[in-house]
């Protein structure tokens, strides 16, 4: 009698198993469909310089603007394409499409010391030919390398640290930066800053939010951001959702800040006329 249980146990976890394989393989459909017929979008949220409040950059946020769904959010989609390869033909696509973007803003005017910033995500990359890919979009798009800044998480670049060096130093040297995103997180490493080619440092929210809720909170970001300024980088505090944080970050030489208190990410639309009204008022 066990045996015959074992074996309808057995069944139903393979017809389990099955509803899930049909069920990845309709995501992966689903998603695939969604590049194709431009339901994956670009919000953007802007960045500021800290002290003067001019506008120093925006950053590329991925939407998946299902129509059923609605708009769904990177994390409920992002680590599904980075399990199945599929995140390489979104790094591809967001950085074409984000430089498209800029390029307008800088053709009209509206972007000319300003930065888009762009994420790279996913295992196994391929940077030789991502550093390809980026040489290859800023040509067809006219885009000054000075616009374009790549954001790596640690954890990406100690993947293939060496291949990551190489192609991170060519982009730098033709003028895109290049910024360590979510720093202090998980496999963080100071040896990390004197190991690839860098120029900015974007702390994580964690350590914003721990400004006001841990007695050490306030050394712990100062030490960062001296560590960060010895490594000759600029500093933006992620995630800044209070008045109080900006002025603590304010005091510390933070250079530039980036969170829901100066601006939630938005659809191009909004962006674009914000860029023509508070963005670039002197
Ligand atoms: P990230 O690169 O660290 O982006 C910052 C995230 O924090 C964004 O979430 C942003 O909306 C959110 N955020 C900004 N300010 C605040 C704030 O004041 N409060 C709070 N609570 N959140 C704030 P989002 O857009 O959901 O993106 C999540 C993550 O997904 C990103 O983290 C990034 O790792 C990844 N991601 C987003 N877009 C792309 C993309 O185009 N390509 C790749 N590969 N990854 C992306
Ligand atoms: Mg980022
Ligand atoms: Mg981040
Ligand atoms: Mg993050």
């Amino acid at each position: 009698e066990a045996k015959i249980q074992g074996r309808d146990n057995y069944q139903f976890f393979q017809t389990a198993m099955n509803e899930a394989a049909v069920a990845r393989f309709q995501l992966s459909n689903r998603l695939r469909n969604a590049l194709d017929n431009r339901q994956l979008i670009l919000y953007y949220q802007p960045q500021f310089a800290t002290t003067s409040g001019r506008l120093t950059g925006v950053e590329a946020l991925i939407r998946w603007q299902d129509p059923e769904f609605g708009l769904i959010p990177p994390n409920q989609f992002l680590p599904f394409a980075e399990e199945n390869g599929f995140i390489h033909q979104i790094n591809d696509w967001v950085i074409r499409e984000a430089c498209t973007q800029a390029q307008k803003w800088v053709s009209a005017g509206l972007f000319e010391d300003s930065r888009i910033s762009v994420n790279i995500s996913g295992q196994n990359i391929n940077f030789k030919r991502l550093g390809e890919t980026i040489f290859e979009v800023l040509k067809d798009t006219g885009l000054n390398p000075y616009h374009l800044e790549i954001e790596l998480t640690e954890r990406v670049m100690m993947e293939k640290p060496d291949e990551v060096c190489h192609t991170l130093s060519l982009l730098k040297q033709a003028g895109v930066s290049i910024a360590i995103d979510d720093f202090g997180t998980g496999y963080s490493a100071l040896s990390h800053l004197q190991l690839f080619p860098l120029n900015t440092l974007k702390i994580d929210k964690s350590f914003i939010d721990n400004l006001q809720t841990t007695a050490n909170g306030h050394a712990l970001l100062q030490s960062i951001i001296g560590i960060a300024k010895s490594f000759n980088l600029r500093v933006v505090a992620e995630g800044v959702e209070t008045d109080d944080q900006r002025l603590a970050l304010d005091g510390m030489a933070c250079d530039e800040l980036q969170g829901y208190l100066l601006g939630r990410p938005m659809p191009r639309e909004l962006f674009e006329q914000r860029l023509l009204t508070d963005y670039n008022q002197t």
